[in-house]
């Protein structure tokens, strides 16, 4: 038998490089410019991928809606909808918008209108002012030959107060007439496509129809972004892959009804994941239905882990900890852990300024001997807790090398203190002028 020799370091290296090269690009879109006041969010066109969210307060209650806002935009959301489904909700449109700006909250908001858009947007013109983008579902626009015509309304409104708008195509109402004239096309082929075919057509082809009307009747392309949202992953990755193939509009990513808790988060991250690492998506929104008790703000936090562990984008300071084992029963560092995470995000509103890079920090906390060590190396600063049966110490690794040995009931202290005292050095004013 001939002996086989592998080069392994040329095979590596190989490796890498044909990965490398087959990382797609972001693709190329059309790049839409919303405004609030000096606030520019930039979306498609190569700026990074936007974070955005939704309230579920009754818009109709100003201060509850301006607080959640508040809240969200706090927690890292680059523009905020909310919706506007009736006189009184467009009425106090204009006054959240004036209680964000007195608590200097500048995040862009935009309307999410369904059925009546035409005739709000129409009858009260400091809402259509206040806002900085417009949702509209083209399934939701109106029949016959009333669509064509609410549609132009809304869009003539988008013209007159020069704001985005979001073509959003939901396959939980999808244009009815569409839909039926498509599956009647279907059924005269010699060999019929399966439903779903159709369904992915009608979602993508009510986007790109309306968008191409919306153009026709004058709106700038650039202002206008596209969404085809199904809540299906593999559904969403095959109509997002078709509709990126044919357009360059932005693209605004998210899976509709996603769900609660694990199922919702882990679908999510599936399906944008993918996406987003082939380049296809300009802004992403997370739809989690949040728990009983369960802040808002948690489907902005899923959407930034989203972009902060593919690499897209920092936001937080991140913490690597090790699930723990059988060689640590304690909780302590969990719970070390955790209040480390805790303690960096609750304090990024403040450090993001006061600290610039700050979100590049990588901190480890880990269990016990077997990895603690290593993992705290390649960390900026790191911790490794005893293990059950190791000597009662915690040696502290900072820029890869070990500092110093924390001992006693204080560690957890002791290591916020150093986590704060090496931000400060790094990340400081002292550290920008040095
Ligand atoms: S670092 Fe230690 S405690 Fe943590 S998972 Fe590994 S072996 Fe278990």
């Amino acid at each position: 038998m001939s002996e086989q020799v592998i080069d392994t370091q040329t095979s590596v290296a190989q490796a890498l490089a044909a990965v490398a090269a087959a990382k797609p690009a972001q693709r190329q879109s059309r790049q839409a410019q919303v405004r609030w006041g000096s606030r520019l969010v930039t979306i498609g066109g190569g700026a990074p991928v936007r974070v955005q969210s939704m309230t579920n307060t009754d818009t109709v209650d100003v201060i509850g809606t301006a607080i959640q806002v508040k809240e969200l935009a706090i927690a890292g959301s680059e523009l905020v909808r909310i919706t506007v489904n009736t006189p009184e909700a467009a009425e106090a449109v204009p006054h959240i918008r004036e209680q964000l700006d007195r608590m200097g909250i500048d995040v862009p908001l935009v309307g999410d209108f369904h059925y009546n858009g035409h005739r709000l947007l129409t009858e009260f013109p400091a809402m259509a002012q206040a806002l900085s983008k417009y949702r509209i579902n083209p399934g939701n626009v109106g029949k016959g030959d009333k669509k064509d015509r609410q549609f132009a309304m809304m869009v003539e409104a988008a013209m007159k107060y020069d704001k985005v708008v979001r073509i959003g195509v939901n396959w939980g109402s999808l244009d009815a007439e569409l839909l039926a004239e498509l599956m009647d096309e279907n059924a005269a082929r010699a060999e019929p496509w399966d439903a779903q075919q159709v369904m992915y057509q009608a979602l993508i082809q009510s986007a790109l129809t309306s968008a191409s009307y919306a153009a026709e009747l004058g709106l700038n392309p650039n202002n206008i972004i596209i969404s085809c949202k199904v809540s299906g992953v593999q559904d969403l990755i095959s109509v997002y892959r078709a509709l990126a193939l044919r357009c360059d509009y932005a693209l605004h990513l998210g899976l509709t009804e996603a769900g609660m808790g694990t199922k919702g988060t882990v679908a999510s991250a599936t399906a944008l994941s993918i996406l987003l690492q082939e380049g296809i998506g300009d802004t992403i929104r997370v739809s989690l239905t949040p728990q009983p008790g369960e802040a808002r703000t948690q489907e902005v936090v899923v959407a930034l882990e989203i972009l902060q562990s593919l690499g897209l984008r920092a936001f937080n300071p991140s913490v690597t900890a090790c699930p723990g084992c059988g060689r640590t029963t304690s909780t302590t560092f969990q719970e070390l852990a955790k209040q480390i995470d805790d303690y960096l995000r609750a304090q990024m509103p403040v450090w993001r300024a006061k600290y610039p890079g700050v979100e590049n920090l990588k901190v480890a906390v880990m269990g016990c001997i077997v990895n603690g060590p290593g993992e705290s190396k390649h960390a900026d600063i790191g911790i490794s807790l005893p293990g059950n049966g190791e000597a009662p110490a915690a040696p502290v690794f900072i820029d890869g090398e070990k500092a110093l040995t924390l001992r006693g009931d204080n560690i957890a202290n002791e290591f916020h203190a150093l986590v704060e005292s090496y931000i400060e050095k790094r990340f400081g004013a002292a550290a920008l002028t040095a």
